[in-house]
């Protein structure tokens, strides 16, 4: 990360990349979220280039066929050419699940956990999300913002270009309100896209302790309302889990969602199973974490396919959390994607559970942890993820008429791109076209 550097001036509007060794286009006539195989294919095409005009991809092929058309003869001076001899090009990542709105790293959490403590066991005893709440109450909103533009940063350097960012550790109407704005905030500063989450039901703050009901109230009727009125937020989230949110709670919030226009999506069976067929009902864009499914979840994600995509739940497993918790056992990817479930990964960047900001490490991760291929991981981390949050339209692939958002990878195969653990790979970084280049 150290050598990447951001530049902070615009490109020329019309860009050329030539001579990719490997260009991962990720195109398929697939529409909805990739199943089965489908994950696998990656629209390869050797010796590849790109060509974006105004921020948006016009023409992808081999070279020598870029090299001979007569527009780009003609018109050679005005473009900005990058030569991508030996390296390998694909859609930037997205990371569609981040808690970046916090202001301090858990490094209590971290040495209680090491000597053997819980999850459980240190959220009762007063860490956890509700430990990082106190700092986010008391930080200035422009605080709160460099903290999640350095987030945001650290997710570019390694190939991200876009992002869900959720609020989650204010945990009453005005920090939860001051979250989502500093994550606009720091969008605005930020090359990328962001797609922004409430998440005001991550836990329940102290002063609510025992009266789940009153804090889930404020956040139906005060949360959801004001975020949706200051267009804050596009999706509102819920921790539904043993120790956080029941399921009748997180259909209230669903229901409350619907009602404002906001789309929906949810932490589920992180540390418990819970029955996610009532919640399929709100059609969320994702539920995530995933570690412990039944067999009729999976059939029931499975059975979306013949759906429209703008209705099917996409399967968001985020790895990093299960390394960091030092857990031995990780979400069965391997028995989601042979039955049919379209698995996305997400770094889960928080300060608890999942310190990081790299889409490569939990690439590495899903192939070593559960069973991915690097094909796999790579589609799971591109079109997927952009299915996630129902951005398929623009992102998540290289293909006429999408979002020129490029990650350029200092490898000769896409497979070292997870196969390098921790390898800060990631040369440069094209957002749409004409925006900054990290590299
Ligand atoms: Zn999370």
């Amino acid at each position: 990360m150290a050598r990447t550097m951001l530049l902070r001036k615009p490109i020329e509007s019309v860009l050329l990349l030539v001579n990719i060794r490997q260009l991962l286009t990720l195109s398929s006539p697939a529409k909805g979220p990739r199943r089965g195989r489908d994950l696998r294919d990656l629209g390869l095409i050797e010796d590849g280039a790109v060509l974006s005009v105004g921020g948006k991809i016009v023409s992808v092929g081999a070279t020598k066929d870029a090299l001979r058309d007569s527009w780009l003869r003609k018109n050679r001076w005005k473009v900005r050419e990058i030569d991508c001899k030996d390296k390998v090009v694909l859609p930037g990542f997205v990371d569609s699940h981040t808690h970046p709105a916090f202001t301090a790293p858990r490094l209590v959490d971290f040495e209680q956990r090491i000597a053997g403590a819980t999850y459980e066991q240190i959220a009762e005893a007063g860490g956890g999300i509700r430990s990082s709440v106190e700092g986010v109450r008391q930080a200035s909103r422009s605080a709160l913002a460099e903290h999640v533009l350095g987030g945001f940063d650290a997710m570019l350097a390694q190939g991200t270009t876009t992002v869900e960012a959720k609020s989650g550790y204010g945990l009453n109407l005005d920090a939860e309100l001051k979250s989502l704005e500093a994550i606009r905030d720091a969008a605005r500063q930020w090359p990328g896209t962001v797609v922004s989450t409430l998440l005001g039901a991550h836990a329940v703050p102290r002063e609510y302790e025992g009266r789940e009901h009153k804090y889930v109230r404020i956040v139906c009727h005060e949360m959801v309302p004001r975020a949706a009125e200051g267009k804050l937020a596009r999706f509102v989230d819920v921790f539904c889990d043993r120790g956080a949110f029941s399921p009748e709670s997180a259909e209230h919030i669903f229901l409350a969602a619907r009602e404002h226009g906001l789309g929906v999506r949810a932490h589920v069976c992180q540390l418990s199973h819970c029955e996610i067929a009532p919640l399929l009902k709100y059609d969320p864009a994702s539920l995530d974490h995933l570690d412990h499914v039944s067999d009729d979840d999976i059939a029931a994600l499975a059975a979306q396919s013949t759906m429209s995509p703008a209705y099917q739940t996409v399967a968001t497993l985020v790895p990093g959390s299960n390394y960091f918790l030092g857990l031995g056992r990780f979400p069965d990817a391997r028995r989601m994607i042979d039955s049919g479930v379209p698995v996305a990964l997400a770094t889960d960047y928080n300060p608890g559970t999942s310190p990081t900001a790299s889409m490569p490490f939990v690439l590495s991760l899903a192939c070593t942890h559960m069973k991915m291929t690097p094909a796999e991981a790579i589609a799971a981390a591109t079109i997927n993820g952009a299915h996630a949050l129902r951005l398929a339209e623009r992102k998540g692939s290289i293909e006429p008429g999408k979002d020129a958002d490029l990650a350029i990878f200092d490898v000769a195969d896409y497979r070292e791109i997870p196969y390098w653990i921790a390898g800060d790979r990631c040369a440069a970084v094209i957002v749409a076209g004409v925006g900054n280049v990290a590299g």
